[in-house]
């Protein structure tokens, strides 16, 4: 095992290869807030890339209703049970001391996926990552208990009345948009016997190599985000490739000069939750600043897009704004501590970061630098905040402008969506 650094628990952690950084990293952002669970996402994927034999039960992409949903089921709560069985009451953070570059969340002090399975390796035989292979069943529903809520409502004599109101709705689901997360210390990859698994050095993009995979499912095993799928008809393990032809620029329609283009779940997306980027990463593996970034400024610097399951120590690039409504212990174990804050800032975003969510969707190529064009003030409305504290809320009419890699211009969007109005004698007929 070597020591390598992790800015998500703010320390080192064993890993079993040496640091190694890409020139860039393929990372992405989701608003939980606003997934409306379409699955349209799922299905872009489904008809891109796993519409053949074998692959019938593969969702490289899967949108699930949060707590009960699961793909493949209860992959979250299995593998939170296996790290606790590992180091009992010890998988808890210290956010005592946070650093913004370093620390961001304070520090993790329990014990990652590749720490537990180092400490206390299992009576099945020694992993390089802990984990378990689910079983058929567990595949086999991709959207169970889709829609379904937990909450007050399942107990006695309980009302309905009051259920939704902020801060935390006493009955609530969410919808949790997932694909692979393309991690920096990637478990998959540390865990294939063959080195079958690669991440690239380019954008940071984790792939199998279909060459050398044998269909040991030694990844499907070791990924704890369970985004690694057996295909039986080839006797290999596939997963999400980031749609990298697009992201390469490959798409001349999307991308007439060759600048990078977001992937399908992204470009798909009804709901608008999903930015994609590609962060550029130092000499030292760490996130080169750059404030102008619009995931740098998210995720970096304010702290509004968090890991999912950062203790799992894979060092995920997905990251998530988390839901308003939902119990905070429960986000807390999902995104870590920084949920407290994510949430306050979302309640009541300032000019810049409201101008920043608009470039959510706004264009299907990949947006590498921002700037705001100052508009004017068009309302001022007051917020109750989760602590119950009233704010007054400007919101200006900036229009905030995106551009490509090459630097180009892709995108201009106003913060107050323009309406227009239709002549009605000219368009009778229309409704
Ligand atoms: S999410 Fe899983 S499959 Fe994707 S890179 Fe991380 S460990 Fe590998
Ligand atoms: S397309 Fe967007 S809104 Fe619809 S389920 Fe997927 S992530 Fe959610």
């Amino acid at each position: 095992m070597a020591d390598v650094f992790n800015w998500q628990l703010g320390r080192t952690m064993s890993y079993p290869h040496e640091e190694h950084h890409p020139k860039s990293q393929f990372a992405f952002v989701f608003n939980t807030n606003r997934c409306i669970g379409c699955q349209t996402c799922t299905m872009s994927c489904k008809s891109t890339w796993t519409f053949s034999k074998g692959q019938e039960l593969m969702w490289w992409n899967n949108v699930e209703s949060k707590p009960y949903g699961g793909y493949p089921q209860h992959w979250d709560a299995k593998i939170l049970n296996l790290l606790e069985e590992a180091n009992p009451g010890g998988q808890v953070w210290n956010n005592a001391d946070p650093e913004p570059q370093k620390a961001p969340y304070g520090t993790f002090d329990g014990w990652t996926v590749f720490e537990a399975a180092e400490r206390k390796p299992r009576p099945e035989g020694p992993q390089r990552a802990l984990g378990y292979l689910p079983t058929d069943d567990e595949w086999r529903a991709p959207n169970i208990h889709e829609d379904t809520p937990v909450g007050d409502m399942f107990q006695k004599d309980s009302q309905y009345g009051g259920s939704v109101s902020l801060p935390e709705h006493k009955v609530w689901f969410f919808y949790l948009a997932r694909i692979c997360n393309h991690c920096t210390y990637p478990a998959c990859l540390a865990s294939c016997p063959r080195n079958a698994i690669y991440k690239r050095p380019e954008d940071g993009i984790v792939l199998i190599d279909q060459e050398r995979c044998r269909g040991y499912r030694k990844c499907v095993e070791g990924c704890p985000y369970k985004k690694v799928m057996y295909r039986p008809t080839t006797g290999t393990s596939e997963k999400c490739i980031a749609c990298y032809p697009r992201v390469e620029g490959k798409d001349a329609t999307i991308s007439p000069t060759g600048a990078p283009a977001e992937t399908r779940c992204m470009s798909a997306c009804v709901g608008k939750i999903r930015l994609q980027g590609l962060v550029e990463i130092d000499e030292q593996g760490q996130w080169a600043k750059d404030p102008q970034n619009p995931l740098y400024f998210l995720i970096r610097e304010r702290q509004i897009a968090l890991p999912l399951y950062p203790q799992f120590g894979t060092e995920p690039n997905g990251f998530y704004i988390p839901p308003r409504w939902v119990r905070r212990d429960y986000l807390t174990q999902m995104f870590g501590p920084g949920v407290d804050g994510a949430i306050d800032q979302y309640a009541c975003p300032d000019r810049e970061l409201l101008a920043v969510l608009q470039l959510f969707r706004a264009n299907q190529q990949v947006i590498f630098r921002y700037e705001l064009v100052k508009g004017p003030k068009v309302a001022e409305i007051e917020v109750t905040m989760p602590n119950g504290e009233l704010k007054t809320q400007e919101i200006f009419n900036d229009t905030v402008l995106g551009f490509n890699k090459l630097g180009e211009e892709v995108v201009r969007v106003t913060v107050e969506e323009p309406t227009f109005e239709r002549p009605s004698a000219e368009h009778v007929n229309s409704i």
